[in-house]
């Protein structure tokens, strides 16, 4: 994929099945690239550093992983198409004179959903984790998941908060973020949900470690990982 500034990206993408002959499909998805600059660092000399992504990538990842590990202890019932996604965050940086547009983000997820389209490839729904393991995280009902997959957004908030938490995911419209899920939505008309951390509901406001050199292993939290989990694994077993 050709990124914003012109850059020949050797996207990977990452796909696992499980119970590929299900009836049922459910996609999970999770970017595994980590952004190649801080352009957010409040130091200005960290902006071309990049960012490590222990929340931004690897949170959701993560998550995944340990899904596929339950996975192979007892198969639920449903089909789990486990797609790690790369060159979700090579968008323009701040500084970029030239062009900012949305389609210069998920680019690996943009490569997957034109072949995947070819291919027929069917889910019932889609859920996509980003910036899940901060210890002081809140999941807003994000809009685009609302206006594409609305029936499962109630289905997830309404899961999370028969399991205790409703502090976590917050059962209020958020703002919209260009993400994987937007491309899933719109290419494949698969209904997907975002669940991503967002720290009111308006747009664009992240937590303190996004796009820093910051976004590191010690703010990330055992207790919101494992909520999350929680709920994904309450859904589909
Ligand atoms: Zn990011």
């Amino acid at each position: 994929m050709t990124a914003y500034n012109g850059t020949k990206l050797p996207v990977i993408n990452i796909i696992g099945t499980f119970n590929p002959d299900a009836k049922m499909h459910v996609l999970l998805m999770s970017h595994w690239d980590s952004r190649p600059f801080a352009d957010n660092d409040p130091d200005p000399t960290k902006r071309k550093l990049p960012v490590l992504g222990a929340n931004d990538g690897a949170s959701g990842v993560g998550i995944l992983l340990e899904l596929a590990r339950l996975c192979n202890e007892k198969l639920p019932q449903v089909g789990i198409d486990i797609f790690l996604t790369d060159a979700e965050d090579y968008g323009a940086p701040d500084d970029w004179e030239g062009t900012h547009d949305e389609k210069w983000w998920a680019l690996g997820t943009q490569m997957w959903c034109k072949q995947a389209a070819k291919e027929g490839y069917r889910a019932e729904y889609g859920i996509l984790l980003d910036m899940v393991g901060s210890a002081n995280a809140s999941f807003y009902r994000e809009y685009y998941s609302e206006r594409f997959a609305n029936s499962f957004v109630n289905e997830i908030w309404q899961t999370a908060a028969r399991l205790g938490y409703g502090d976590l995911f917050i059962n209020q419209s958020g703002g919209g973020v260009t993400d994987d899920h937007v491309f899933v939505n719109r290419m494949l008309h698969i209904p997907c949900v975002d669940i991503i951390d967002t720290r009111t509901d308006s747009e664009g406001t992240f937590c303190p470690q996004w796009h820093t050199t910051s976004d590191t292993m010690e703010n990330i939290s055992r207790e919101t990982l494992g909520k999350v989990g929680r709920v994904l694994v309450s859904l589909l077993w």
